[in-house]
């Protein structure tokens, strides 16, 4: 049976308190140790249904004795955000006080482990990850948090930071099913791929600002690219974006909790892994070569394309149509700069000159897009 904790967020506001729920699964301490969250963006709501479900597979997988490892849960991740309603509209993504994406900003102790502990590294990679694993829950401890947001990021960082496998569950506006994984991860994450029937996966390290997963991460790259000689294997961290965020749905919660199921018993954490995984039949390509449209104009977006359309370099995707314009001179037509799958889209139709409107993944990286600004916001 889980074990189920409390953990209060530090008051902010007084005669107020907010509290991380977290489940665990397995004996703790066990390994290898699986942490999943759900809605970090808090508006995400297809993230969380997926871990509610999920939370029923778990629960009956550990009371049938079958958790190998240990698994950690966090179906609402950000209580904080998910109070942010405003005139009968819910604004989750950023944190009303700071105006800080949720999704961003995460304590980054890279630099601090690798200059710790890479002298102290040898040939025996379980004795190295042990080291790097101190040496983050060491320097996470120094840290201290400077408003709401950052202690619920300094909550979660320290439940997730000594995990083998870290999932961060997320939506997008409308989009297909689709991961950004960390490149030394792949093609091993092919069986996360192809058992959740994502469509594209990203592959980045840095893609500015640090989001979760990557922080979690880094500290064992870094180290890695300081220390070749030592031997070390980094977590494996991944962000899935369960399509958008009208995709709430008990039938499509369920197919997504069960694969995450089939995941976590492929990859030992949970017993019975013998399927094998459906192929991965999607795009798999650098971060780089996603392209973010933009839109060129004011007015209302018309799309032209729609999720898991093909698109040519210099086809119209859309129209902005400016409502006070004439005939054709009413409309501007937004352009993709390269050739790729559209897999996702804008939640709204108004657009303003600079808005993000779709995303294309194409193969090949494209010009101004470099690691370390690759998000839009
Ligand atoms: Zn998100």
């Amino acid at each position: 049976m889980s074990i189920s904790q409390t953990i209060d967020l530090p008051v902010t506001t007084p005669g107020t308190v907010r509290s991380l729920k977290v489940r665990r699964y397995g004996r703790p301490g066990a390994r290898p140790k699986a942490y999943v969250q759900a809605g970090i963006h808090a508006d995400e709501l297809p993230a969380n249904l997926a871990a509610h479900h999920l939370a029923g597979l778990l629960e009956a997988a550990d009371r049938a004795g079958s958790v190998l490892g240990e698994v950690v849960l966090v179906p609402l991740a950000n209580p904080v955000g998910l109070s942010n309603v405003i005139f009968n509209d819910h604004q989750g993504r950023h944190h009303a006080q700071s105006g800080q994406n949720f999704n961003r900003g995460w304590p980054n102790v890279a630099e601090a482990v690798a200059e710790a502990v890479g002298p102290h590294l040898g040939a025996d990679a379980r004795a190295n990850g042990d080291l790097v694993r101190r040496a983050v829950a060491e320097e996470l401890d120094r840290l201290v948090a400077g408003n709401e947001a950052e202690s619920l990021r300094l909550v979660l960082m320290k439940l997730a930071a000594d995990a083998d496998f870290v999932l961060d569950l997320h939506t997008d506006a409308q989009a297909e099913l689709h991961l950004y994984v960390d490149p030394g991860q792949w093609p091993g994450a092919a069986d996360l791929a192809g058992f959740l029937g994502a469509t594209v996966v990203m592959l980045c390290r840095n893609s500015g600002n640090d989001p979760f997963e990557e922080t979690v991460s880094q500290p064992w790259w870094l180290t890695a690219e300081r220390a070749p000689q030592a031997k070390l294997e980094p977590p494996f961290t991944v962000v899935v974006e369960l399509r958008g965020e009208g995709d709430v749905s008990d039938d499509l919660a369920r197919r997504d909790a069960d694969a995450l199921l089939h995941f976590l018993a492929h990859r030992g954490v949970i017993a019975g892994g013998g399927d094998a995984p459906p192929a991965f039949d999607g795009i798999a390509a650098p971060l780089e070569a996603t392209e973010i449209i933009k839109a060129p104009a004011g007015g209302i977006v018309v799309y032209r394309k729609g999720l898991g359309d093909w698109v040519s370099a210099g086809e119209a995707i859309a129209d902005i149509v400016d409502p006070l314009g004439d005939g054709e001179g009413a409309r501007t037509p937004v352009l993709a700069c390269t050739n790729g799958r559209l897999f996702a889209r804008a939640r709204q139709n108004l657009a303003w000159p600079g808005a993000p409107l779709a995303k294309v993944q194409g193969r090949e990286p494209l010009p101004g897009r470099v690691p370390g600004r690759l998000m839009y916001d």
